[in-house]
């Protein structure tokens, strides 16, 4: 919970430093009524009211959770000046912050020293400027990509007037090695994308594998870690609990050539903080242009020179540095709060597994965790219906409700965790928990709990 006296502090401090620059008259065309604002704010209060309990372990659906209280206090503070990044002149001190946060988000990885980057609104405009210099690197190559990349991909790679290939996965949807090396032998292929953590499944492609064939191939990759990306800390630890096979494929992420992470996922930050990285700073050849009315007045570099975003708030580097300061990216920061949902989501894997009432779809790699209600004489469409049903009711329960969130897989697939499964649809729904929250590694009983009655209460 945020404690006010710090809002009061950071409100204070900006306050003081404004004062600092002398009186002036303020403009009565700025001046509210109280009355109205205070009718009006109260509407707003009661209208946000209407959201989900996203900080409650309680909601184990979607990748949603609100900042840290540190980062709030951080972009608040910011945000009353509201520095623009485009140039370092738009505000000098969040524009060193963008550096210093890229710089330690390189390190994460173990990109080089001289790692090209900077912040970004998000993980989709991240990943547009690591296809959009592929393209540029590879001109007239396509991008190749599997089903379970993010649908961005496909949609951006339209934008930018790219041609695009699917690449085949094996049977637990992971990018598959050997095929790929055959797909690229047509030569066709210059920029492959791989998934450093699914939003869907969480899985994270076999990057160690697959890097080798892509170099010999010639062929560029573009990790999009938007989600997962700061696994890398756990990755990197020996004392870390992530599967190895996963964390040696979060290491191999250091010799890719582009990555997209969104400290705003796993970050602790508000939205709107995505971030780009380019191991070789010569991507920023690219992003020249000589805008008329941009004020680079120094011979630094503007991070609005290797952007593709004009302005960027300044308030989001200063979130996201204040936040480093005190959750720093190793084990006793960062690492510690990803490191609990990982364990919650193992937590849950075991109790689904043994559970009556429901199946494990996939074993989580990270913290999510797929699960589907266990029918006799099943089929596609009932396990479909009764995982929508339970979807629906489990949220909309007065007693002790929680949160989940359906998602949409192939049918083939549940039928190797049920053997008799009658296929009546090619895909069903089943359930997803995405359990973020460090708080889950204690709620996680209490959770499957109230699914399970649910379960026997749903008829
Ligand atoms: C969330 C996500 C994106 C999109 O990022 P936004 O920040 O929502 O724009 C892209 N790829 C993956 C794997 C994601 O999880």
């Amino acid at each position: 919970m945020i404690d006010a006296s710090r809002l009061t502090h950071v409100t204070n401090a900006i306050t003081a430093w404004q004062q600092s620059w002398g009186a002036y008259e303020p403009h009565p065309s700025l001046q509210v009524a109280p009355e109205r604002l205070a009718e009006a704010l109260d509407t707003y209060l009661t209208r946000l009211q209407g959201n989900y309990p996203f900080f409650h372990p309680r909601y184990a659906g979607q990748m949603l959770k609100p900042p840290h209280p540190v980062a709030v206090l951080g972009y608040l503070g910011a945000m009353l000046i509201n520095p623009n990044n485009h140039a370092l002149d738009g505000g000098p001190p969040t524009g060193q912050m963008e550096k210093e946060v890229v710089k330690a988000l390189a390190q994460m990885v173990h990109f080089p020293d001289d790692t090209l980057g900077h912040l970004t609104s998000g993980g989709t405009v991240a990943n547009l400027e690591g296809l959009w210099v592929a393209r540029h690197v590879h001109l007239d190559k396509k991008l190749g990509f599997t089903d379970a990349a993010h649908y961005t991909h496909g949609r951006m790679a339209e934008v930018i007037g790219m041609d695009t290939a699917r690449l085949a996965v094996d049977a637990d949807g992971r990018m598959d090695v050997a095929a790929l090396e055959q797909r690229l032998k047509e030569g066709d292929i210059g920029t492959i994308v791989v998934t450093g953590g699914t939003t869907g499944f969480g899985t994270v492609d076999p990057i160690a594998d697959i890097v080798p064939v892509c170099r010999s191939a010639g062929v560029r990759v573009h990790v999009d870690a938007a989600y997962g990306g700061f696994y890398a800390i756990l990755a990197w630890d020996d004392t870390a609990r992530l599967g190895e096979e996963t964390k040696r494929h979060y290491r191999a992420v250091a010799k890719c050539d582009s990555i997209a992470i969104d400290p705003h996922k796993h970050g602790l930050q508000p939205y709107g903080c995505g971030s780009i990285l380019f191991r070789d700073p010569s991507a920023g050849r690219f992003y020249q242009h000589d805008s008329p009315y941009t004020y680079f007045t120094s011979d630094e570099l503007h991070l609005g020179e290797i952007s593709l975003e004009c302005s960027r708030a300044g308030a989001a580097a200063g979130a996201l540095w204040l936040t480093l300061q005190v959750f720093p990216l190793d084990m006793t920061g960062l690492g510690a709060v990803l490191q609990a949902g990982i364990d919650a989501a193992q937590q849950w894997a075991d109790l689904l597994r043994e559970s009556a009432h429901f199946d494990l779809f996939m074993p989580p790699e990270l913290d999510i965790v797929t699960y589907f209600p266990a029918m006799a004489s099943a089929s596609a469409s009932a396990i479909d219906q009764r995982s929508q049903s339970l979807f629906h009711e489990a949220m909309h329960t007065d007693d002790e409700p929680v949160f989940l969130s359906v998602l949409r897989v192939e049918t083939e697939r549940l039928q190797r965790l049920v053997p008799d499964l009658a296929i009546d649809q090619p895909q069903a729904r089943i359930l997803r928990s995405v359990l973020m929250k460090p708080e889950h590694e204690t709620y996680v009983p209490m959770l499957h709990r109230r699914l399970e009655t649910l379960a026997q209460t749903l008829a």
